[in-house]
């Protein structure tokens, strides 16, 4: 589950970790009322207008503004709320803005310049450890950082037994470039937020940047968390956190009745059960010139009630111009599955326009395949998988 900036700047400093302040707001007047309240509690008098969606690279897209005065945080907040903001990061249509963060300004001038860097914590998936990635590369493009000077990027791993240890949040540090004040509140930064990524359960911690200040503090201007589905069961607090405006509606409909589904750009509907048949499917549909519009896994128990749900949401995608089912009958039965797709169809009748491709494998096969045969629709059957995927190329010839 992926958070909101705001939000995950939350969870950062309940554990401690040093953040730009800042209060979200949905209308001009509460940016207004925000920004009056920030500069009470902070003492700032410039203020930063931060679109909140589930992309990146906001500040390139203009959803990233300073204002330096109450009247530009109205304005700015009153462009910035209902944009479609688009990023390097977004689809070209863009997310719409829901909420602006109104934070205070930490790039104020100093004994020295603002520094930015990078930090991620995530898990490394070949050695199973989490490390931290950082870099003095901060701020901009991590990914191109990578391709072109990857020798600027650092990390370090830590042990699950002992945790991050003292030396390793000190090497950071020192690897940054950092000496006295900012030397420590570094180390202090580094240890809270890896507290923080195993207290949430988390799967990444992006901050780009974590800056340090013209007075040498350490702390994040931004932060990009993911929590793990997985251990959601454990903070029931933080399916508060949750906003379904930022999730692909389809895919919200499809958990609801129990079906994993995920939408792609491609052009062939799948009706699969198992995730493993289905990436097999998803791979035969490519390889036969077509390209899947979806992941689409019915599970085990795919009976009629399921299979006519599932064309009802692989429907709601335009560009499907044909739906391949592809279901291995091992507890579930063929038949039962062809009954299903049959009544589907008929109750959605007009709704399909596309041709339908089922291959049934397994228990009663050859059942399914007459009831499948014999009902007058527009369905092609297959029993064997290359049979299958020569039918998908049929259409798209
Ligand atoms: P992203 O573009 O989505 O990664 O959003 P960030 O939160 O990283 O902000 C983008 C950029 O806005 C940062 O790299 C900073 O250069 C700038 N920015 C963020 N906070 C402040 C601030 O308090 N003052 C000023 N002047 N610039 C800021
Ligand atoms: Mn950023």
């Amino acid at each position: 589950m992926n958070l909101h900036e705001y939000q995950g700047k939350d969870i950062l400093a309940q554990f401690g970790v040093a953040v730009q302040r800042g209060q979200v707001a949905t209308t001009p007047e509460e940016a207004v009322a925000a920004a009056k309240a920030l500069t009470e509690s902070t003492g700032t008098s410039w203020h930063v207008i931060k679109a909140q969606i589930h992309a990146g690279g906001r500040g390139k897209g203009g959803g990233v503004k300073l204002a330096k005065s109450l009247e530009e945080v109205q304005s700015i907040s009153d462009t910035i709320l209902g944009m479609q903001l688009v990023t390097p990061q977004t689809s070209a249509e863009g997310k719409t803005v829901h909420q602006v963060l109104v934070a205070e300004d930490v790039y104020y001038p100093g004994a020295s310049e603002p520094q930015e860097y990078y930090m991620s914590v995530l898990l490394n998936r070949t050695t199973g450890r989490n490390m931290i990635m950082y870099s003095t590369e901060g701020g901009m493009d991590i990914e191109t950082v990578a391709e072109e000077t990857p020798h600027l990027i650092f990390t370090e791993e830590i042990d699950p037994g002992t945790g991050l240890l003292p030396f390793q949040a000190r090497k950071i540090a020192f690897n940054l470039g950092l000496s006295g004040a900012a030397f420590k509140s570094m180390t202090k930064f580094v240890s809270a937020l890896y507290k923080a990524y195993v207290g949430a359960d988390a799967s990444l911690f992006e901050i780009n940047p974590v800056l340090k200040t013209s007075d040498d503090r350490i702390i994040a201007v931004d932060a990009k968390v993911t929590l793990d589905d997985n251990a959601l069961f454990r903070h029931p607090d933080f399916e508060a956190l949750r906003d379904l405006k930022e999730e692909n509606p389809v895919e919200v409909e499809a958990k609801a009745v129990g079906l994993n589904y995920v939408d792609l750009d491609g052009n062939v509907g799948c009706m699969v059960n198992g995730a493993g048949l289905a990436m097999a499917t998803m791979d035969l549909i490519k390889q036969s010139g077509g390209s899947p519009a979806n992941f689409l896994d019915v599970g085990g128990t795919a009976d009629a009630a399921r299979v006519e749900t599932a064309f009802r949401l692989i429907l709601k995608d335009p560009k499907v111009k044909a739906i391949l089912v592809n279901i291995f009958g091992g507890i579930v039965r063929c038949d039962r599955v062809a009954q299903g797709i049959v009544d589907a169809y008929k109750n959605l009748g007009d709704a399909i326009k596309v041709p339908i491709i089922v291959r049934l494998q397994g228990t009663n096969a050859d059942i399914a395949k007459t009831l499948i045969d014999s009902s007058g629709l527009n369905v092609l059957s297959a029993t064997a998988f290359e049979e299958a995927a020569q039918k998908v190329q049929e259409v798209f010839k």
